[in-house]
């Protein structure tokens, strides 16, 4: 069977979506590959459709066991022979597998147990076609997600010098890239490396004032969608969960301090969209295939850029429009800093101290967030604005602000350097603090000087002072506000200091928006929940959104026009066909 009859019977689709075609040739012809391609690209693709050309069976090393399930059933669906093995599989049915590994063309694998003697004995007498190295990003300490166990995987390339390996991620900066490729010894790999750039993602990022507030007031509007709320801390989870939960949301919740139970628990009710949104650590999402996640919300900052790229792609994958809003606080930056330091490495500290570093830096540009994004993976975007950030969806005006910053210099000077921030900002407004009457700070002559100005506005002003280098943080384990070499020259009035300003306006996002007839979207909805249900399967397994808006807006009538649709081969067809069929004859059918 040639590449494309095989794309258009085992996975419903009449063309390659970019390098795919040019990644399944290198691996048809037994040449390593390295891939960098964003969430939603279609890397399982990539190496699933060789897996089904090539005889023999195909090894996919992957990071989260849990997931495995979710591919294999999809797999499944779609009359390919895949099977997974983990520890969440009996050994009884481990060793069943393993007896017989030349009947899969897929097998889905954890890197520790790869590695036991055991498996790669029975490897060994296998007929294996290729393997695959799933988020590969996980084998590189410089990335977000080290994995030790990822370290040993460079005995693949030591064991079967003459099979390909085809390595996978979505996320990698240089120097991750060159660590993927030379841990796993890749020979003379085909590099293959596209934009990064997610077009249907709308990107916030906006200061935290009241999480609880604003987390509600984004929710209201998208009542009916799927999304992810990551939280910095298991207990910020647990607060936003229960706080949600009363509020009458369909909310489950996972982080690693949960029993193994209960996470699979909360993750299949997110799956099968009974509970639309989860509230989750970063120990939520790596390998996440649901295609329909409207909104990724993250109600802290994340410890890097490349932590944040990766956990916000998770919106979207079907391509359709999503948002992905972050709300960061300076408290942020300064827990992860503290966190870094959690770490023994001297050189570790200092990379992850850099990294939060450039990720707050990030927060707090007035720059286009898509040129910053795609600028820190050494990207340049194509445009000059993307029209779709928080930023060239607002208006900034400049104001000068030379008086305002000398106020809250020599304020800090006078508190002689020794108290935090929003300690400095309650004597610059005038609090009646008893801290500060007790310490008689009532009696500088810049206490009250600011009284006008809000607390936010002033915080504003602070947090501006020390992106200039006009005041610092100091590293101790209070954090205090202090001068640098430069506050000079503002109170000796050398120079002159600019704040910018932004202000929200009604403008839209510049994004594709597809119309589509809802109520049929409805039906056919529920009669994919209903199969799904039968089937013990997700929604999303059975058929992506995306498939379904494509009946909405075609509503074929035939079995011919059902296969036109993207996402629907042979196999769906079979199995699904006439449900689909009946539910739109049904719904275009006037009522006698
Ligand atoms: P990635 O692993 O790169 O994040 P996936 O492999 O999960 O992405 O694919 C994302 C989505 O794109 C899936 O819904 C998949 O079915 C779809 N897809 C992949 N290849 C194609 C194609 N050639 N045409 C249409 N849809 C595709
Ligand atoms: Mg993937």
């Amino acid at each position: 069977m040639n590449k494309l009859a095989a794309l258009q019977r085992y996975f419903g689709f009449d063309a390659f979506r970019p390098y795919q075609e040019e990644i399944i040739d290198c691996i048809l012809q037994n040449q390593d590959v390295f891939a960098v391609l964003p969430t939603g690209a279609g890397k399982s693709l990539c190496f699933q459709l060789p897996a089904i050309l090539l005889d023999g069976v195909a090894i996919v090393i992957s990071p989260l066991i849990a997931l495995m399930q979710d591919q294999v059933d999809y797999l499944n669906q779609q009359g390919i022979r895949a099977a997974f093995i983990n520890s969440s599989v009996a050994p009884y049915l481990i060793d069943e597998v393993l007896a017989d590994l030349n009947q899969y063309q897929l097998i889905y694998i954890a890197p520790e147990r790869l590695v036991q003697a055991r498996f790669l004995s029975c490897l060994k007498k296998a007929n294996i076609s290729f393997f695959i190295i799933d988020e590969a990003h996980c084998i590189s300490q410089w990335g977000h997600d080290f994995r030790p166990e990822y370290r040993s995987l460079n005995l693949l390339k030591q064991q079967f010098p003459n099979k390909a390996i085809a390595a996978f991620t979505a996320t990698a900066t240089q120097t991750v890239n060159v660590d993927i490729c030379e841990q796993l010894l890749l020979k003379n790999p085909h590099k293959v490396q596209s934009s990064f750039d997610r077009p249907n993602l709308i990107i916030r990022i906006i200061e935290r004032d009241h999480l609880q507030k604003q987390i509600l007031a984004y929710l209201e509007p998208h009542a009916e969608h799927s999304g992810i709320i990551y939280a910095g801390t298991r207990k910020g989870v647990d607060e936003l969960h229960d706080f949600l939960l009363a509020k009458g949301l369909r909310v489950a919740k996972y982080h690693a301090g949960l029993s193994e139970k209960e996470r699979f628990k909360a993750q299949r009710a997110f799956m099968n969209d009974d509970a639309l949104i989860i509230v989750a650590t970063v120990a939520f999402g790596m390998g996440v295939h649901k295609s329909n996640i409207r909104f990724v919300i993250h109600a802290n900052m994340p410890k890097s850029v490349e932590q944040y790229y990766q956990e916000m792609g998770r919106a979207g994958r079907d391509g359709l429009a999503s948002e992905c809003t972050m709300l960061y606080h300076y408290q942020d930056l300064l827990l992860q800093k503290h966190l870094a330091k959690t770490h023994t490495e001297a050189e570790i500290i200092d990379h992850q101290e850099k990294m939060a570093e450039q990720m707050f830096g990030f927060c707090s540009s007035l720059h286009c967030r898509r040129i910053d994004l795609l600028g820190h993976f050494a990207e340049k975007y194509i445009h000059d604005r993307c029209d779709a950030c928080d930023n060239c969806l607002s208006e900034t005006k400049v104001i000068e602000g030379t008086i305002i910053a000398q106020k809250i210099l020599s304020c800090v000077y006078r508190l002689k350097e020794r108290f935090g921030m929003n300690y400095v900002i309650d004597v610059l407004r005038g609090s009646k603090n008893k801290n500060i009457l007790g310490r008689g700070h009532e009696t500088l002559s810049t206490y009250g000087i600011m009284a006008p100005h809000g607390q936010k506005e002033l915080q504003h002003y602070v947090l501006s002072l020390i992106q200039q280098g006009f005041l610092q943080i100091s590293q101790g384990e209070y954090p205090l506000l202090q001068l640098t070499p430069h506050s000079r020259k503002i109170l000796k009035d050398k120079q002159t200091v600019f704040f910018r300003q932004k202000k929200h306006t009604d403008k839209k996002a510049k994004v594709q928006h597809v119309d589509y007839d809802k109520d049929l979207f409805a039906q056919l909805s529920a009669v994919r929940k209903a199969i799904a249900t039968k089937a013990g399967l997700p929604p999303f397994v059975i058929f992506h959104d995306r498939t379904l808006i494509e009946v909405c807006i075609h509503k074929p009538h035939t079995q011919a026009g059902l296969l036109q649709i993207n996402g629907i081969g042979e196999e769906k067809l079979k199995r699904y066909g006439d449900a689909v069929l009946n539910c739109v004859k049904g719904y275009c059918t006037p009522p006698l």
